[in-house]
C-alpha cells in the first residue's frame, strides 16, 4: 500500500506492506480521501513528528475488511475521527476531553495519507459514521475539524442574540463561521487576504478587513453594545490586538489557533473589561454528532472550501496550504 510519510522537511510517497486486521477486532479500511489538517502543518513544520510518520486524519473510506460487534460491514462508506476519551477522568469530567490521556493515546493508524488504515473496534463503536450515498466524499471529510469548531461553539455559551467575530477567515475559520451561523449565532469575519474576506462574503458571512477595524467598530457599536466573543483562528501577533479592540465588557475571547510565539497575557484588558478568555482544541464524540448531522442535513456549506491532491502531491498540498495558495488540501487516494 503506498503511504505519505515525513522525512525531515519531505514528504516522501512509499511503499509499505499492506496492514491486516490479524485477529484484532475492528477494521481495515481502504482510503477514499483525507482532509489536511492545520495540526498536520504545525507537526510538519515544527518537526514534531519522527521520520516516518504518517500524518492525516480527517478520513473517508471503504471498509474491506472488519471483524466487529458493530453493524458496520464490508463495502460500507464510512467516517471516521481519530481520538477517543476514557469518559471517566478529571479531564474528561470537566469537558476536557481532548486533555485525557486516553484520547491522547488513540488513533486510526498508519494515518490518514495511507491508502489503508486500521480503525479500532474502539473506533467504531464512538467516531465512525455511515455516510449517506448523497453526500460527497469531500464534504463529509469536513467532519472531524467542524467537529473542533462545534466543540468551541459550546465552549463559548452563546445566548441567541450574541454577535460574534472570527479573526481569520481560512479554511477553519471559514468553517467555524459556518458552523457559528448554523448554530443560529450572527456571524463576522475579519481578515487582511482580500480574496479570503471576499470568499466569506460570497458564503454570506459579512466579513470586513483588519485594516478598517474602527469602521467595523463603529458599525457594530451604533447598533449593539459591541461583539459578544472574538474567535482566534488565526495564530497571527495582531489577532490579540484585534480581539481586544472588539470584544465588549463581558466578553468572550476563545483562542482556536498556536502562535510561534507566545504574545503577552493583556492582564489588564481582562480585569477590567472583566473578559473570558478559553481555549478549545479537539471534539468529543458528541461534537463530532453533532458535526455529522450539520453536514448531512446541509446545513453547513464547504463547497468550494477544497483543492484536491493525489498522494503523490502531499508535499505540494503543504506548501500550498503554508503559503496561502489554497484554502483546504484535501488528498484523493
Ligand atoms: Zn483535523
Ligand atoms: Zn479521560
Amino acid at each position: 500500500m503506498k503511504t505519505a510519510q515525513v522525512f525531515g522537511d519531505k514528504i516522501v510517497t512509499k511503499e509499505v506492506e499492506n496492514i491486516k486486521l490479524n485477529g484484532r477486532k475492528g477494521a481495515i479500511v481502504k482510503v477514499l480521501g483525507c482532509g489536511l489538517c492545520g495540526s498536520d502543518i504545525v507537526k510538519f513544520r515544527e518537526k514534531i513528528v519522527k521520520d516516518g510518520a504518517v500524518l492525516g486524519h480527517e478520513i473517508v473510506a471503504i471498509i474491506e475488511d472488519i471483524d466487529s460487534e458493530t453493524d458496520f460491514k464490508k463495502g460500507d462508506r464510512i467516517v471516521s475521527s481519530h481520538h477517543i476519551p476514557c469518559g471517566e477522568c478529571i479531564y474528561c469530567k470537566h469537558g476536557n476531553v481532548s486533555m485525557c490521556e486516553h484520547f491522547k493515546s488513540t488513533n486510526i493508524f498508519p494515518g490518514g495519507f495511507s491508502e489503508l488504515v486500521y480503525v479500532s473496534e474502539e473506533h467504531l463503536k464512538n467516531v465512525a459514521y455511515l455516510v449517506p450515498e448523497n453526500i460527497t466524499d469531500e464534504v463529509i471529510s469536513f467532519y472531524e475539524p467542524l467537529g473542533c469548531c462545534v466543540r468551541a461553539i459550546k465552549r463559548c455559551n452563546l445566548i441567541e442574540s450574541d454577535k460574534v467575530l472570527v479573526v481569520g477567515l481560512g479554511s477553519i475559520g471559514l468553517l467555524m463561521s459556518e458552523g457559528i451561523k448554523a448554530m443560529g449565532f450572527k456571524v463576522y469575519g475579519c481578515d487582511l487576504i482580500p480574496e479570503r474576506i471576499e470568499l466569506a462574503n460570497s458564503m454570506g458571512i459579512e466579513a470586513y478587513s483588519s485594516l478598517n477595524l474602527e469602521e467595523f467598530n463603529k458599525l457594530i457599536q451604533e447598533k449593539s453594545s459591541g461583539i459578544d466573543a472574538v474567535f482566534m483562528t488565526s495564530g497571527a501577533d495582531k489577532a490579540l490586538d484585534v480581539a481586544l479592540k472588539v470584544v465588549r465588557k463581558g466578553g468572550k475571547i476563545l483562542v482556536f489557533s498556536s502562535t510561534p510565539k507566545n504574545t503577552g497575557y493583556p492582564n489588564n484588558e481582562i480585569y477590567y473589561k472583566e473578559l473570558t478568555v478559553l481555549g478549545s482544541y479537539s471534539p468529543s464524540p458528541k461534537d463530532l454528532r453533532d458535526s455529522f448531522e450539520l453536514l448531512i442535513s446541509g446545513k453547513v456549506n464547504v463547497k468550494n472550501l477544497t483543492t484536491t491532491y493525489s498522494i503523490d502531491d502531499v508535499q505540494q498540498a503543504f506548501e500550498d496550504t503554508i503559503s496561502n495558495k489554497i484554502f483546504k488540501a484535501y488528498i484523493k487516494m
